[in-house]
């Protein structure tokens, strides 16, 4: 609690009593804490890869040049550690567009049988390199009324993970279906699932916070940034849905995705 207390005078100038204030500001400092420590660790992210490049550029420009084939190792640690700085400072940019609401919403009906056959076109390339079987069953007459680019990017995220974390021969599969909730409104079911390394219980309620990864090695080696779940999460939010996860280690994880078929 904060009190703040100021004399009032009247016209004469005479002292009349003192304005008190007396305000919660519990929120204010949470969101000021949320503030710094988001600061804190993008400031942390984005000195990993920079220390990295400038590190291996230094052995180069020492006389590491001069073997032809460590030179070309460092080189393509430099490339890979550039390519995730690039990767980190777009994530970081769409989450703060997000978070700060400067990103309408653009609904229109998406037909999603061929939206998504276009989606996993992109994801095949990656998935291939893997031996990664993708699979996906969509009705022909499914349409959702969503934002395009916010729909796709939800989607992107959640199948790039699937084959992220999965290992090589590995399943992944789209599948989506509708519904009816309790009160017989329409829904969208999104079901993202794969036969990967799966998530131990005690961190799923974590995963779609900032930054956050089970296994920071793991996340780092296959190029992730900690941020594309609690970009999905936002995204989700903005239609107005909900996200869940289940997952069982060693065995896969399932990413459901709720959305209204209609906005209002
Ligand atoms: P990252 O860029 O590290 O992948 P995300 O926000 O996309 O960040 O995911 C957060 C963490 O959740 C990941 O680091 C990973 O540990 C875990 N995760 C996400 N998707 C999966 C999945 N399909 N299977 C297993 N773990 C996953």
């Amino acid at each position: 609690l904060r009190l703040d207390g100021v004399p009032m005078f009247g016209e004469d100038d005479a002292f009349r009593g003192m304005l008190f204030l007396l305000q919660d500001i519990t929120a204010i400092r949470r969101l000021e804490n949320m503030r710094s420590e988001f600061v804190a660790n993008v400031s942390h992210e984005l000195k990993t890869p920079v220390a990295a490049v400038k590190g291996f550029a230094e052995t180069l420009l020492g006389g590491g040049v001069k073997d032809e084939e460590l030179a070309r190792s460092f080189l393509q640690i430099i490339y890979d550690e550039s390519e995730r700085l690039n990767r980190l400072i777009s994530d970081i940019l769409d989450l703060s567009k997000i978070e700060s609401k400067r990103s309408p919403m653009d609904y229109a009906p998406i037909h999603l049988a061929s939206f998504c056959s276009s989606i996993m076109d992109t994801i095949e390339t990656v998935a291939k390199k893997k031996r990664i079987m993708l699979h996906s069953n969509i009705p022909e007459e499914l349409f959702v009324e969503a934002d395009e680019d916010k729909l796709r990017q939800i989607l992107i995220n959640l199948l790039s993970n699937a084959v992220s974390y999965t290992q090589d021969g590995g399943k992944v599969e789209l599948i989506i279906q509708d519904c009816q909730d309790a009160e017989g409104t329409e829904k969208v079911l999104i079901k993202v699932s794969d036969t990967g390394i799966g998530i131990p219980k005690k961190d799923q309620p974590r995963i779609f916070e900032r930054f956050y990864r089970v296994d920071k090695g793991r996340s780092r080696s296959s190029g992730g940034t900690g941020l594309g779940l609690s970009i999905v999460k936002h995204l989700v939010d903005q239609h107005h849905g909900e996200i869940s996860v289940e997952s069982e280690l060693g065995i896969g994880t399932t990413f459901t995705v709720e959305l209204p078929m209609l906005q209002d």
